[in-house]
């Protein structure tokens, strides 16, 4: 495969048609999303080709788009989100850590109560393509059951962090009976961009039936301001382009 030169940057498994985006040069350190856990480009694999029903990148190309956010919840990020989708009225779709949903639960109870959709993004943020059938059978059923205990709800999507798969992790997803949810937006909002360079990263690469990636929550010190200024622009913007914004499981057509 085409050795790509240049800065390495967090180019997790983004579809071929976002790869040309521009993308800050200094990634912050320290927070869940890093970059090194990216694999290497001679080890990329397109697993929505590979695995065309597993691993899904986007919906399907009608008028509308689902907004996810990984990493919550949290007691800071998360219900600033959560405030800006209410006052927006508009649906989200949030890929909760398992061990995360331990520590807050209130803040996941009220990411249910609002009727957002809840996916499951591993127990402690594992790159389960690393970690062999039974470690990733256990970050899944664990968090599962925490989510389930906690909302009375199972989940049916899996997002693998730094969208890392592998055979095995496409293998235990089936298993369980979950579709692994990537997306073909990245907002980079884990960056710690302003509000306005989220919602350009966003406005330019969205198109019809786009799953767009953002977060809720970050490691220590990081800042998602960014993330919720640019809802309000996100939102009305593709409004008037007569978007609407649908759950994941709504955009694919599927039950919550
Ligand atoms: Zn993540």
């Amino acid at each position: 495969m085409r050795e790509e030169s240049g800065i390495r940057h967090p180019d997790r498994g983004r579809a071929p048609e976002e790869r040309s985006m521009q993308r800050p040069v200094d990634p912050h350190a320290g927070g869940p999303e890093r970059p090194e856990e990216r694999p290497p480009h001679h080890v990329r694999v397109d697993w929505s080709s590979k695995y065309p029903n597993e691993v899904i990148l986007r919906g399907p190309r009608r008028r509308a788009v689902a907004l996810t956010f990984d990493d919550g919840p949290d007691d800071l990020w998360t219900p600033k989100v959560l405030d800006a989708l209410a006052r927006l009225k508009v649906p989200g779709t949030f890929f909760v850590v398992g061990q995360r949903c331990e520590r807050v639960p209130k803040v996941l109870d009220r990411i249910s109560r609002e009727r957002h959709a809840i996916g499951n993004h591993s127990w402690n943020h594992a790159n389960l393509s690393k970690l062999r059938a039974e470690a990733i059978r256990s970050q899944i059923s664990r968090t599962n059951a925490t989510i389930r205990r906690l909302t009375g709800k199972t989940p049916d999507m899996l997002r693998p962090p730094y969208g890392a798969i592998s055979d095995a992790v496409v293998n235990e997803a089936r298993s369980a009976g979950m579709k692994i949810i990537l997306w073909n937006v990245d907002s980079l909002d884990w960056m710690q961009l302003n509000g306005e360079q989220v919602s350009a990263n966003i406005l330019s690469n969205v198109s019809p039936g786009s799953v767009i990636l953002q977060h809720s929550a970050g490691g220590t010190g990081q800042n998602l301001q960014g993330t919720v200024d640019a809802l309000p622009d996100v939102v009305g913007s593709l409004r008037e382009r007569g978007y609407r914004f649908l759950t994941v499981p709504e955009l694919l057509g599927t039950r919550v």
